[in-house]
């Protein structure tokens, strides 16, 4: 799926975690950036790795067991920024796994390979809402510009949440 609903996500995590302590706005940015992790792997088809494999696109990256790993790095970069390892962690994961999660409920292109490397099985959810994005440059589009308004209503929510200005009036939104 295109990134919108990924952010809208990782946004929304960044503001939970930044509820109580640390700064809204970085928590923010960094996990709407850590919810696009997993599609790095769109370096597979310049590079001529087949979508099928398992370091394909939607493949390894997609895994929960790479949601694992995200997870642990966030935790030792929210322990650096002040923020408790644990929490930083768990939503790192959370944020991470959600990706694949969300791939699986698109309705096109390859299922994801959320059991890596135990199985190289392509995952679909059975009920599949959310319209699959053109890849690269076809983004630009009538098709993309469908899929990205689609995207953007059905995450409205969350983006609702991570950007909502806090209540009281107290202080800028941090
Ligand atoms: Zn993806």
């Amino acid at each position: 799926m295109p990134s919108i609903g990924h952010i809208a996500v990782g946004a929304a995590a960044g503001r939970a975690l930044s509820r109580r302590q640390g700064s809204r706005a970085a928590a923010v940015t960094l996990f709407s950036a850590v919810s696009l992790l997993p599609d790095l792997d769109g370096i597979a088809f310049p590079l001529g790795i087949p979508y099928a494999a398992p370091f394909g696109h939607r493949g390894a990256s997609h895994s929960l067991a790479a949601a694992a790993a995200a997870g642990l790095l966030c935790g030792a970069a929210g322990k650096a920024a002040g923020l408790p390892f644990s929490r930083a962690a768990l939503a790192g994961a959370a944020v991470t796994a959600s990706h694949g999660l969300l791939d699986t409920l698109t309705d096109g292109g390859l299922g994801v390979a959320l059991l890596w490397p135990f199985s190289n099985r392509r995952f679909f959810a059975p009920w599949r809402p959310i319209p699959v994005a053109p890849i690269g440059f076809a983004m630009l589009s009538a098709r993309g510009a469908f899929v990205v308004a689609a995207e953007a209503a059905m995450f409205l929510p969350f983006f609702l949440y991570a950007f909502w200005p806090r209540r009281r009036g107290g202080g800028p939104s941090r």
